[in-house]
């Protein structure tokens, strides 16, 4: 795709990867709607399907990693360094693609070591990707030090690393989700939907930066608002603003950061990252069975509890349509398996 975006006359469209199956499907959730959205006056709920982006790569990864590693190859990389949870769907997603290339894979996980691999952790085993475990503590401490300490070790072994940072959300990143919502925009034109509002989870900030951005430049004005899954508002409204101001300053391109509005809704986290209570469990119970589609515990499906909530509250009364972007997740639904009602006996 050359094509430079909407009227950003002086970006040059960086490097892409063709790995998305894109575009993504848009398709209504009517059952959920005539239940927990039309009887508090809310808006008919579309879901768009990043979970289908790929099979094993899906999620909203992908469509960032298709700028990133572009960019790695680029530079003549041969290895990829990333990080994240046990069952980062990033980390997963970038041991895929970095095999599909035949890069080395590196991912630094936060958490215990794990010895029987499950969900996302499988998938990364099976890639082949390096995996080293590193406590909350030696992440919260110097994350920066853990990623130049395996830098370095790389070069020594002679290997030519790339850091990809959390999420993989940085001014290159954005790049995915910038994209996507000028996909979104051309469904929603071509289907004939007036668009009011676009709902996805936020871990990294990555995606909601992006659509946020893309909002912004299209001019529309659909409001864009990220349901945390961790850290706090004042967090995303600075991460948000950091990646776009990083956009900015490699594209060239001025963005007026302040006037950018940035909704974030972090009364959903519940006890903590990847960490939920059983009412999530049951809305994704609840997702599977009304509508066929997958969320998982710790992204799509708090940010669809905690949307359902909102409509509940009537904060979605008198729009119209509203887009909840399915950024995937679902290796995660195995591992967390014992937390489902039907497990509990
Ligand atoms: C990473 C992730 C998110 C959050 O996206 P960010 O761009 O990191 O904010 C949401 N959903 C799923 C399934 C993810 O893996």
């Amino acid at each position: 795709m050359k094509s430079v975006l909407f009227s950003i006359k002086q970006v040059e469209f960086p490097g892409r990867l063709n790995l998305a199956h894109l575009p993504t499907p848009l398709q209504p959730l009517d059952r959920i709607s005539e239940l927990y959205s039309y009887p508090y006056g809310g808006p008919r709920i579309w879901v768009k399907r990043d979970d289908l982006t790929e099979s094993a790569m899906s999620g909203n990864k992908l469509r960032k990693l298709e700028f990133v590693v572009a960019e790695a190859l680029k530079q003549g990389c041969d290895t990829l360094i990333t990080c994240g949870g046990i069952q980062s769907n990033h980390c997963r997603t970038t041991a895929l693609v970095g095999a599909r290339y035949g890069l080395k894979v590196h991912l630094l996980l936060r958490g215990e070591p794990v010895t029987q691999a499950d969900g996302n952790l499988l998938l990364d085993r099976l890639a082949g990707a390096e995996v080293t475990f590193h406590s909350p503590a030696e992440f919260a401490r110097d994350l920066n030090s853990l990623f130049n300490f395996w830098s370095d070790e790389y070069r020594k072994r002679g290997f030519k690393p790339f850091c990809i940072p959390t999420g993989a959300s940085d001014g290159l990143g954005l790049w995915g989700y910038l994209s996507a919502s000028q996909e979104l925009m051309a469904d929603c034109r071509t289907r004939g939907i007036e668009l009011d509002h676009i709902v996805c989870a936020t871990g990294s900030g990555g995606t909601q930066a992006g659509l946020t951005l893309g909002c912004h430049l299209q001019g529309l004005g659909v409001k864009v608002t990220g349901y945390a899954v961790c850290d706090n508002a004042a967090y995303f409204q600075s991460k948000v603003r950091e990646d776009v101001r990083h956009w900015s300053k490699l594209t060239g391109n001025p963005v007026d950061t302040q006037s950018l509005q940035v909704n974030v809704n972090a009364d959903y986290i519940g006890p903590g990252y990847a960490k939920a209570e059983p009412p999530i469990y049951k809305m994704i119970e609840e997702v599977a069975s009304l509508e066929g589609i997958l969320l998982d515990p710790i992204y799509t499906g708090k940010a669809f509890y905690g949307l359902i909530q909102e409509l509940h509250k009537g904060h979605y009364k008198g729009s119209n349509n509203l887009v909840f972007v399915h950024s995937g997740g679902q290796f995660a639904l195995f591992p967390y398996r014992q937390n489902f009602s039907f497990q509990r006996g």
